[in-house]
């Protein structure tokens, strides 16, 4: 998922382990865990490693959850494996008691953003899989919090629950939507998430929902220059589909966006297609807005198959809620992202990072950005932009996200500079300061019962009373097979 807006205001450096939280003495219970995080960062360099050097798709991502559970296990969690009908997907616990805080991971790559740890283009592998999202360093930084969280409850005594959901598939396939509708989040107080970002900054955007639906055209083959009369084109229904749907575009409101690839268009120019596949993604701010979008796209497809004599079904691969916000939460971890500062490059990794700003042909002062905290902004209704299946948890526990430098300022979402970055020293910085704020905020919330409260009476008043869950993916199991070619 790409990020809006991140900015800056900054602190200390962080792997040379003389970082101290503010206001406490080192040696503290209350320093056990950034000091675990600060003497760990070899051990998680190596673990977002491995999970960047081996790039899996959404429900594939075998070896990389498999990495997380054994870190897991190896510091003293329960694992959970297999659950809501995802091969891939876990909970973690440890301790007891309340409050029950749970933190997101994701592990998931995308296709085809393969690429080296290097300042200029070049894929490890020719079309290959990349972690261009850095959801190597999301999981890894989330493990790395929950683990550190695990030492303060076990050094403090405190009572308290820490939880990992391990939630396959961000990229298309709402893993976390079927945890949600599994009731796995039943008894969580509070969700943190954060994602991998070119600055340090809580998330105040309310994101966009989405559906994405598969549309399959059925004709009939025929030789296209001998017998055409006797064919007809699924293609031509997938062409006249989205020529429909891109005139329809104009009369949608403008913080829509549909968008969609052709993932099957034939075979061969002198074969009449009698099979062809596109693959949409819709979104809207509103999710009530977005199910009007959606009907009329469907409307499209089937005037689009009765105009090429052809015919079209549909398949709901995933959808998710737009983004439930928390200002009593975002001023928590705010508080706490202050303290832990921004990612201070050391001069090899500036060099990196120059390199790469140069390539874009920006600004070498867009660098300022990696290393200050960006104050608390005002909450931003979303005006159009990117989703995360982060939505249907925040609509159902209080969830907050808040993003470090693990990119270099000035990138774009999902692209190769992202790869580099984010496999780099720098993702190792980012997650690492990413885990902190999850520790210490978590150490705040376990230590302030009435902070918890606040945020659950927040997060009620803001739902509403009459919320009613019902996941846009309905009733449909996991879309195992997305992301397998076919
Ligand atoms: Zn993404
Ligand atoms: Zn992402």
């Amino acid at each position: 998922m790409k990020k809006g807006l991140w900015i800056l205001l900054c602190l200390c450096t962080v792997f040379t382990g003389g970082y101290a939280q503010k206001g406490k003495k080192k040696g503290s219970a209350d320093n056990v865990a950034t000091e675990y995080l600060d003497r760990s960062f070899g051990v998680y360099d190596k673990l977002q490693k491995q999970l960047w050097s081996t790039p899996e798709l959404g429900f594939l991502e075998v070896k990389s959850s498999g990495f997380l559970q054994e870190h897991l296990r190896e510091s003293g969690f329960t694992v959970e494996v297999g659950l809501a009908g995802m091969p891939t997907s876990f909970v973690a616990t440890y301790g007891s008691g309340s409050p029950v805080i749970g933190i997101l991971a994701e592990f998931d790559a995308l296709p085809g953003l393969s690429q080296d740890t290097v300042p200029y283009q070049k894929p490890v592998t020719e079309g290959g899989n990349g972690h261009a999202c850095g959801h190597n360093a999301f999981g890894t930084g989330s493990v790395a919090g929950a683990v550190a969280i695990r030492q303060w409850l076990e050094a403090s005594g405190h009572a308290g629950t820490i939880k990992v959901f391990g939630t396959p598939a961000e990229e298309g396939g709402g893993g976390k939507v079927y945890m949600v509708r599994e009731g796995l989040f039943a008894g969580v107080d509070i969700v943190l998430d954060w994602h991998p970002a070119p600055g340090n900054a809580v998330s105040v955007e309310s994101w966009t929902a989405i559906q994405i639906i598969d549309y399959t055209f059925r004709g009939i083959a025929a030789h296209a220059a001998a017998s055409p009369d006797k064919g007809r084109s699924a293609l031509d229904g997938v062409e006249a589909f989205n020529y429909m749907v891109n005139m329809l575009r104009e009369h949608v409101p403008i913080s829509s966006r549909i968008h969609y690839v052709i993932t099957n268009g034939g075979e061969a120019p002198n074969i009449v297609p009698e099979y062809a596949k596109v693959s949409y993604y819709v979104r809207s701010p509103n999710r009530e807005v977005l199910k009007g979008l959606v009907d009329w796209v469907g409307q499209a497809a089937e005037g689009a198959a009765k105009g090429t004599q052809t015919s079209v079904s549909s398949e709901i691969i995933s959808g998710s809620y737009e983004k439930l916000y928390n200002r009593k939460l975002a001023e928590v971890v705010q508080r706490q992202l202050e303290i832990v500062g921004g990612v201070k490059y050391d001069e090899r990794e500036r060099a990196f990072a120059e390199a790469i700003v140069k390539g874009l042909n920006n600004d070498l002062s867009t660098l300022k950005a990696a290393e200050v905290v960006q104050p608390l902004a005002e909450e931003m209704p979303s005006t159009g932009g990117a989703s995360s299946d982060v939505g249907d948890v925040s609509w159902n526990v209080p969830t907050i996200t808040f993003g470090t430098a693990v990119f270099v300022p000035g990138s774009a979402g999902h692209s190769w500079q992202n790869t580099a970055s984010g496999g780099s020293t720098i993702g190792t910085k980012g997650l690492i300061n990413a885990a902190k704020v999850f520790s210490l905020t978590a150490i705040e919330l376990y230590t302030h019962p009435k902070l918890v409260s606040e945020v659950k009476t927040e997060f009620e008043e803001r739902r509403g009373k009459d919320f009613n869950y019902v996941p846009l993916q309905g009733d449909r199991a996991p879309a195992l097979d997305y992301r397998v070619k076919k």
